[in-house]
C-alpha cells in the first residue's frame, strides 16, 4: 500500500517494497497483513484465502491493533492492485468481530476513479473513518478532508481538554481550499462526471483488456481496468525502460514505477485523446519486437 510520504504516513506504507526503506529504522512499527491477491473479479469464495489471512494478523495481535488501514479496491501507487469488493465486506466483518475501527485511505479511489463515488460504494461498506484528497479539488488546489463516523466524531470532541483532539496544522480548513472543493463538487455533478468516467472505462477496455494481442505478449503479465484507471503489468520492470521518453516523444506523458505501465486520466479526457493514450502503451511493446534497421 501507499499512503504518503510523511512520517506517520510512511509507517503505513509497504515495509518492504515502498520507497521508504531508507526511513525504516525512523518509524514506528506497524503490523502488516498479507497484500490480498485475489482480483476485482474474485468471488466470495476465492477471497476467503485472503480473508484467514487477514483474521490471523488481526486474531493474533487485536488487543494492540488501533485499525486496520486500507486502500480500498485499488491500491494506486502500490501497483494499481484491484482488489474484489467481497473482500472489503470481509476486512468490515473481521474489524467488527476484533472491535478494531477500519480506515478507508480513499485518496487516489475517491471521486469516481474506480467507477462509482467512493469505492466503499462497490462493497457497500461503511468505513468507521475514511481519508479524501486529490479528487476533491481535483487538484487545483491543496486540500483533503478526513471523515468519522458519529461513534469515532464523539469520542474525541467536547470542551475538555482531556477529550478533545486537539491537534492540527496552521492552514487547516482553509476557506479557499473548502470553497474550491465544493466548486469542483459541483462541476462533478453538473457535467455527471460519472457518465464521462463510464465511457472512458469503455475505452479503456476495448483498447486494453479487450486486445488480446497485448494480452498475449511476451513481456506482458497482466492487464486490469477498473473505472478511469488501466494498468499493464510487466514481467520485468527492465521492460519499462525508456518508455516515458518514447511516449512524450508522440505528445503522451506517461509516468511508468516499478512493473506498471497506467493511466489514470483527467475525467475531461476525449475518447480520441484517450485512444492516443492507449495507442502509445499499446505500441511501446509492439514497437520493441520489430527487429531494429539501420539508421
Ligand atoms: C497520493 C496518495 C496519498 C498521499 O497524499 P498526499 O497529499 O501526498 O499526502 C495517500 N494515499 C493514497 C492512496 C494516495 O494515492
Amino acid at each position: 500500500a501507499y499512503h504518503g510520504d510523511t512520517a506517520g504516513c510512511m509507517a503505513v506504507c509497504d515495509p518492504e517494497e515502498g520507497m521508504h526503506s531508507l526511513f525504516a529504522g525512523f518509524l514506528p512499527q506497524h503490523y502488516f497483513a498479507p497484500a490480498p491477491t485475489a482480483s476485482f473479479e474474485a468471488g466470495e469464495d476465492e477471497v476467503q484465502a485472503d480473508l484467514d489471512a487477514l483474521r490471523g494478523v488481526l486474531g493474533a495481535h487485536h488487543e494492540e491493533i488501533g485499525a486496520l488501514l486500507m486502500e480500498p479496491l485499488l491500491q494506486a501507487a502500490g501497483g494499481l492492485n484491484m482488489i474484489s469488493p467481497h473482500y472489503l465486506r470481509g476486512a468490515r466483518a473481521l474489524c467488527d468481530e476484533f472491535d478494531v475501527l477500519l480506515i478507508f485511505d480513499e485518496v487516489a479511489t475517491g471521486f469516481g476513479r474506480t467507477g462509482k463515488m467512493f469505492a466503499a460504494d462497490h462493497a457497500d461498506v461503511t468505513p468507521d473513518i475514511m481519508v479524501l484528497s486529490k479528487g476533491l479539488t481535483g487538484g487545483y488546489l491543496g486540500h483533503a478532508a478526513t471523515l468519522a463516523t458519529d461513534r469515532v466524531h464523539d469520542a474525541f470532541i467536547g470542551d475538555s481538554e482531556l477529550h478533545a483532539f486537539m491537534h492540527g496544522p496552521t492552514f487547516m480548513g482553509n476557506p479557499l481550499a473548502c470553497r474550491v472543493a465544493l466548486e469542483s463538487l459541483a462541476v462533478f455533478e453538473e457535467d455527471d462526471y460519472l457518465g464521462r468516467i463510464q465511457a472512458l472505462n469503455d475505452v479503456l477496455c476495448e483498447e486494453l483488456l479487450d486486445d488480446a494481442e497485448l494480452r498475449a505478449h511476451p513481456d506482458v503479465a497482466d492487464v486490469r481496468v477498473l473505472g478511469a484507471t488501466a494498468v499493464i503489468e510487466v514481467h520485468d520492470a527492465e521492460t519499462l525502460e525508456g518508455v516515458a521518453g518514447f511516449a512524450r516523444r508522440q505528445g503522451v506523458w506517461l509516468r511508468p514505477f516499478g512493473h506498471w505501465l497506467y493511466t489514470m486520466p483527467a475525467y475531461i479526457t476525449s475518447s480520441n485523446d484517450l485512444r492516443r493514450i492507449t495507442d502509445v502503451m499499446k505500441h511501446w511493446f509492439t514497437a520493441r519486437h520489430v527487429p531494429s534497421t539501420s539508421q
